[in-house]
């Protein structure tokens, strides 16, 4: 049984996930049927970290939520063998380079070896650490190549230990998501040095993507694979974009989260656009042994106990960060049952709508500016705008006031961030209850009476020296 707890939230004030026209982040919501499965979750606390078959069907349920996802990514479960839910993003992205770590180094241990014919006592990182490893393989340096990476990541560099400065802008200029090849290839063939390429797949301020289309994806694969490197894809919010079809309205979105089959590791987030309550992300890989190489955690038989011989589900504690998890699957799995794949694109679909709508009454607004450059130049609405739309006010007094007057509405919540050295202002949707028409006119509103009253205050100001 649960019992319900009635917990009163007012939906026209901070409600955050809980409401149509909170903007801030990319927050998400949560659906009916993940909010129920969430309460039964709590209810019965079930610890989910080892395959237990007979006893109880736990990792089953979650592992068919996994295989839910990816059949509604359009990702094919045999090659994404190592799949697991995390916290969030932030974990998938710590799992991604920590495979990719133990990856690289094993592969510069092998071509060290075959090249000087010299074995100082190879090892793994996994069983021997860092250090040992990259001395039995000569490395001096590890180096993520990217390109307008999720603050995250950073984070994940200094806990997988190469450090933030790790990180390398491989774009074709600054505040581009572009590659540019030919430094890209400088870095890869750097000497004693290896490398993991982190491409991220919906980039947090523009919700825009770094490659488009398969064929830049299996470019990057082939350069990759010339030098040991790893290929990472923060596809957080964007791995969605696969839920889509061929409406020609969303090519250029779709061609934006095409060519994932060539990673070896995907991050992504369900607390976002799957709109299932927090916590919950997830993690695939290709490398389900390299993953255990990592995660196994070694030695305790009593974890081992009766795992239902010709396991085909791996448990949990073995390839991911955690020994004891919460059943983050069940949540999931309700509402791919809910909803399936009609649902989630005619959410998506919404959501979409929405922030084309929002970007282009702020590119037809003479004082907006759409962000970035190139999308106001494509013509406003942009066949480009996926979920995100960031904008700021085009006179610099309102502009560092923007977010703060329109978040004082209490009517709609934005975030803010900067953009070309300059504050700008963030309209992150990702909320299922979105909806186009009637929201349009709130965001409007707000923008609107901001806009107005900023220009009132002026006008007293000018009379005031007027006066004077
Ligand atoms: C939100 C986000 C993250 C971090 O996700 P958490 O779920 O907050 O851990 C990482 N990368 C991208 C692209 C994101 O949008």
């Amino acid at each position: 049984m649960v019992d319900a707890i009635d917990i009163e939230i007012d939906h026209d004030r901070n409600a955050s996930s809980g409401s149509a026209n909170y903007y801030g982040y990319i927050t998400g919501g949560a659906t009916p049927a993940a909010r129920v499965a969430n309460s039964i979750v709590s209810a019965y606390d079930q610890n989910v970290q080892i395959h237990l078959p007979e006893q109880s069907i736990a990792t089953i349920v979650e592992d068919n939520a996994l295989r839910l996802l990816l059949d509604l990514l359009r990702l094919d479960a045999s090659t994404w063998s190592c799949r697991t839910f995390t916290t969030g993003a932030t974990a998938s992205n710590i799992l991604g380079l920590l495979c990719g770590r133990e990856h690289i180094i094993n592969e510069a241990i092998k071509r060290h070896v075959s090249r000087s014919g010299v074995c100082n006592g190879a090892g793994t990182v996994g069983e021997n650490g860092l250090l040992s490893a990259c001395r039995a393989a000569n490395i001096e340096n590890i180096q993520i190549l990217t390109t307008m990476p999720h603050s995250s990541l950073l984070k994940a560099c200094s806990i997988a230990g190469f450090g933030r400065s790790c990180v390398i802008d491989v774009g074709v200029s600054k505040e581009s998501l572009e590659i540019d090849l030919g430094i890209l290839e400088d870095c890869l063939k750097r000497e004693n040095t290896v490398s993991i390429l982190a491409l991220s797949c919906g980039e947090v301020n523009t919700g825009l993507f770094t490659t488009h289309g398969v064929t830049e994806v299996e470019r990057l694969r082939v350069l990759c694979d010339n030098y040991g490197a790893w290929i990472h894809i923060d596809a957080a919010f964007g791995v969605f974009a696969r839920v889509l079809e061929n409406e020609p309205e969303f090519d250029r979105v779709r061609a934006g989260a095409e060519g994932l089959e060539f990673a070896d590791s995907i991050t992504a987030d369900a607390h976002k656009l799957l709109n299932v309550p927090y916590d919950c992300g997830f993690f695939f890989c290709r490398h389900v042994d390299l993953s255990q190489q990592v995660f196994r955690n070694p030695n305790a038989a009593y974890l081992s106990f009766n795992t239902g011989g010709g396991a085909t589900i791996v448990s949990p504690l073995h390839i991911g960060i955690e020994n004891s998890r919460r059943f983050r699957g069940l949540p999931v799995y309700a509402t791919l049952m809910a909803y399936g794949r009609q649902g989630y694109k005619e959410m998506l679909i919404r959501q979409i709508h929405f922030a084309r709508v929002v970007a282009t009454f702020i590119h037809h607004h003479p004082a907006l500016e759409l962000l970035p450059e190139h999308i106001a130049q494509g013509n406003g609405a942009g066949k480009e705008i996926f979920v995100i739309v960031l904008f700021r006010a085009k006179d610099p007094g309102l502009n560092a006031e923007l977010v703060s007057r329109i978040n004082a509405s209490a009517q709609i919540y934005v975030s803010g961030t900067m953009w070309g050295g300059k504050p700008a202002s963030r309209i992150a949707v990702s909320n299922w209850q979105v909806d186009p028409q009637r929201d349009l006119g709130r965001v409007r509103g707000v923008i609107e009476g901001v806009l107005s009253s900023w220009s009132d205050t002026r006008s007293t100001d000018l009379s005031v020296d007027q006066v004077l």
